[in-house]
């Protein structure tokens, strides 16, 4: 088995000195007064609570690992060999400039060589990425170079395609703009007949929306 390199778990830099639950429930009443309102008003009273458990759903990400959902693998495989591609996983992660939703889709596919993973092994390495603070292109290269080192194929590809919300709700306020990135390794990155295959296979379908 070949030695893999782990991508860092942010986990591992924060458990030390983690705030409590307390804490962060102070900093969302902050929020609330440098937002202009009055914490202690009925209606936001139980907001800090609400905000600090979300918080917890959102960046659940930092508690799981990615290598390990992907070490059990399947080798009966009757020597199948061809490309495997999750297409249309939806993507929820929050922008780490300004702590807001990225909401879109991602597509995965490989090429395996010798064994496979199960299929929702790979929707779960993509929540696990955008359950943290990310930027598109971070989030796109970690799910490929994950899948890629642990899984060994003979090659990687992940598409991602999002809206962020913080071009459409503040600053240039841009709407039904969506952002593209995508991360090709080995043969979809190689071969040219290998990636146009792919790229048939994504965009063989009627309709392209971001539900
Ligand atoms: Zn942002």
């Amino acid at each position: 088995m070949n030695k893999i390199a782990r991508p860092t778990l942010g986990a591992a830099s924060v458990t030390e000195d983690r705030p409590t639950q307390e804490d962060a429930e102070a900093a969302i009443r902050t929020l609330i007064r440098w937002a202009g309102d009055n914490p202690d008003r009925e209606g936001v009273r139980d907001t800090p609570a609400r905000v600090a458990r979300s918080y917890l759903e959102f960046f659940a990400g930092y508690e799981q690992d990615p290598v390990v959902m992907l070490e059990r693998t399947f080798e009966e495989v009757e020597g199948y060999d061809e490309i495997v591609l999750l297409r249309d996983i939806r993507v929820e992660s929050h922008c780490e400039h300004h702590m807001l939703p990225i909401v879109g889709r991602a597509h995965v596919a490989y090429l395996p060589d010798r064994r496979v993973v199960g299929i929702s092994k790979l929707a779960r390495v993509v929540d696990a990425y955008a359950h943290r603070l990310q930027i598109q292109e971070k989030l796109t290269a970690q799910i490929a170079n994950t899948i890629n080192d642990v899984l060994l194929p003979r090659g990687t590809a992940v598409i991602i395609e999002a809206a962020h919300e913080c071009m459409t709700t503040r600053g240039v306020h841009k709407t039904g703009v969506t952002m593209v990135t995508s991360r090709m390794l080995g043969a979809f990155r190689d071969d040219p007949t290998t990636r146009r295959e792919l790229l048939a296979m994504i965009g063989n379908r009627g309709h392209v929306s971001l539900d």
